[in-house]
């Protein structure tokens, strides 16, 4: 359970040259790039590693919830950075252990991120279970702060009822807007979140329908 993670107490106080050495400037120490896309709840990390060469100058984070799901891609990524025939590749993605429902702000500032995924989510399914899904009113008003305006939410699903429940809060809320399905079809993340994750190769062998809806982070009303 959560008390047992450990958390930054602001991003600021996140040591990233960990997940990145690659990005720590040897000078001044510091990291020379922020993570932009952050891929929630991203199990066997299927997602990261297909994104990495299509975002090469982009640091991209996934965040998981348990620990030997996490302990698996942290293997697979030093795996990948090892091997000679990826050219030193893979520097800009890792994976932290984390509830994303309860510690973002920990570690993005306001409008760090440019992307987040939503890949195949846990449906719970029973409806005292759906203040449990990982897209509820509250959560969205937290994630439309640490996405920068023009910010894009991602989301997959094979499962119908939570794909509508998603569009729904999503739609409801202030702060995002639908993207056409002319948007979606010629948007290079959507056809990579189609099939990179290990949870929608697995429906693509049961041939199964998948859900998309991708929705732009709008800007923040002032108050006059
Ligand atoms: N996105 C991956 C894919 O498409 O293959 C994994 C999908 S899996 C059905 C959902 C994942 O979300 C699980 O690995 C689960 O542990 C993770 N998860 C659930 N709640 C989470 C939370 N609050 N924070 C981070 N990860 C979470």
């Amino acid at each position: 359970s959560d008390h047992q993670l450990e958390y930054p107490v602001s991003p600021q106080d996140m040591d990233w040259s960990k997940l990145y050495p690659h990005y720590k400037d040897a000078e001044t120490g510091q990291m020379t790039k922020k993570v932009t896309i952050a891929d929630i709840g991203c199990g066997f990390g299927g997602l990261m590693i297909d994104l990495s060469p299509a975002f090469p100058e982009t640091l991209i984070l996934g965040m998981e919830i348990r620990v030997q799901v996490t302990n698996y891609v942290e293997d697979r990524i030093i795996a990948l950075r090892n091997n000679t025939l990826s050219r030193h590749g893979f520097q800009n993605i890792n994976v932290l252990r984390g509830n994303a429902m309860k510690f973002l702000p920990n570690f993005f500032e306001k409008g760090q991120l440019s992307k987040m995924f939503f890949c195949f989510p846990d449906p719970h399914f029973k409806q005292r279970k759906h203040k449990a899904r990982i897209i509820t009113n509250t959560l969205l008003s937290e994630y439309a702060s640490v996405l920068k305006e023009g910010g894009i939410v991602y989301t997959i699903t094979d499962v119908k009822d939570l794909h509508e429940w998603m569009v729904k809060h999503l739609e409801e809320h202030p702060l995002f807007e639908r993207l056409s399905t002319e948007w979606e079809n010629s948007d290079k993340c959507v056809k990579i979140m189609r099939n990179a994750t290990e949870e929608g190769k697995k429906v693509e062998r049961k041939k199964g329908d998948k859900f998309v809806a991708c929705f732009r982070r709008l800007p923040t009303p002032t108050i006059l």
